[in-house]
């Protein structure tokens, strides 16, 4: 099977890019990668070691421009032949992908975590996360978006090819004003640790307390939505349904209730650590371990017990 994975490379290769190589790996077939961004040949060609077979990339296409996008996929579906497209599902996927599948007339099967079973079926995350279902599609071509940290990359091969490829794309009807990275910091949905605090915190100058255990983890910071919506905390960190989906191996929330449309953002997590003074608080039934306490107490606790490790 000739399989097309497409990975968005603005300023690094992002773990869910490894892991959408990965996962055509784990499927089978001759992989190509089609790339947009600004990451060099050499890192791109280590895309090689998790499986990929040629990695093409056209630096001209704008990553917010999701017209432009479509168009380079589609073309580059057609010279491969891709009978199977992957993307990770991020915010780009979840504009293209439908596009794409529009226009390819291609089946989209979106958020698996899992590669296909001996049916075809592919399991994937609804209702937010609270069960799985089973989807297959008929069309000729298909299109399945991942989503992340469902996969562990790993590798195996050696370096890859890297080609420039002229995905016929057109001009960008998108204009970048400014893109702000910030620095230093561990990007929300590529971080395996996660700190998330919510209004139980009572004012912004309280958060040194999460950031405190953030970086003894080594851990990303996340807030509830009312917490960026008043200004205690910058939107960016906003998780939930109407903020950043993550799928975290640890998230810890500290004085946060666990309203449904914060636990849709954050139910994949793999090990989830409640910290709330109330007893009868949603998040506790969501929890894998929970403490019922004075966020203002445990958190330093919890901050010099790793300290010790
Ligand atoms: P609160 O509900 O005020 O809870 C604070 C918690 O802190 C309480 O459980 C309290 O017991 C605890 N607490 C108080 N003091 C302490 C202490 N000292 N130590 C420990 N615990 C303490 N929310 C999101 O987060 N993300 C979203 O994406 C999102 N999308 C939404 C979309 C829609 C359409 C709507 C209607 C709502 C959305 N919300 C979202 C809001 C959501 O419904 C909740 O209102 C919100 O998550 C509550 O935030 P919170 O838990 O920080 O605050």
């Amino acid at each position: 099977m000739n399989i097309l994975v497409y990975i968005n490379s603005s300023n690094h290769l992002a773990k869910s890019a490894l892991e959408a190589v990965a996962y055509a790996k784990k499927i089978g077939g001759t992989i190509t990668v089609v790339a947009t961004g600004s990451v060099d040949d050499a890192t791109l060609g280590t895309l090689g070691e998790y499986g990929a077979q040629k990695v093409l990339v056209d630096r001209s296409v704008s990553t917010e421009d999701s017209q432009q996008v479509t168009r380079l996929i589609a073309k580059a579906a057609e010279s491969t032949g891709a009978e199977l497209i992957v993307f990770s599902h991020d915010l780009v996927a979840k504009a293209v992908a439908p596009r794409l599948s529009v226009r390819l007339k291609a089946g989209l099967i979106s958020g698996a975590v899992d590669v296909p079973n001996a049916n075809g079926q592919v399991k994937v995350n609804v209702f937010s996360g609270k069960a799985f279902g089973f989807v297959s599609v008929k069309s000729a071509t298909k299109i399945i978006s991942l989503l992340p940290n469902s996969f562990q990359p790993e590798k195996s091969g050696s370096a890859c090819a890297v080609e420039a490829f002229d995905g016929g794309a057109g001009a960008s009807v998108i204009k970048v004003v400014e893109t702000k990275i910030p620095e230093g910091e561990i990007p929300l949905p590529e971080a395996e640790l996660v700190v998330s605090a919510g209004r139980g915190l009572k004012g912004p100058e309280n958060w040194g307390m999460v950031e405190d255990l953030a970086k003894v983890l080594g851990a990303a910071t996340a807030c509830s939505r009312p917490v960026a919506d008043i200004g205690w905390r910058p939107h960016h960190e906003h998780v939930g349904q109407t903020g950043v989906a993550i799928r975290p191996n640890l998230y810890i929330a500290a004085g946060i209730s666990g309203a449904i449309q914060h636990l849709a953002g954050v139910n994949g997590s793999k090990v989830i650590v409640v910290i709330n003074t109330d007893p009868e608080a949603p998040f506790f039934k969501a929890a894998d371990y929970g403490v019922v306490g004075d966020a203002f107490e445990v958190l330093p606790k919890l901050t010099e017990a790793v300290k010790k490790f």
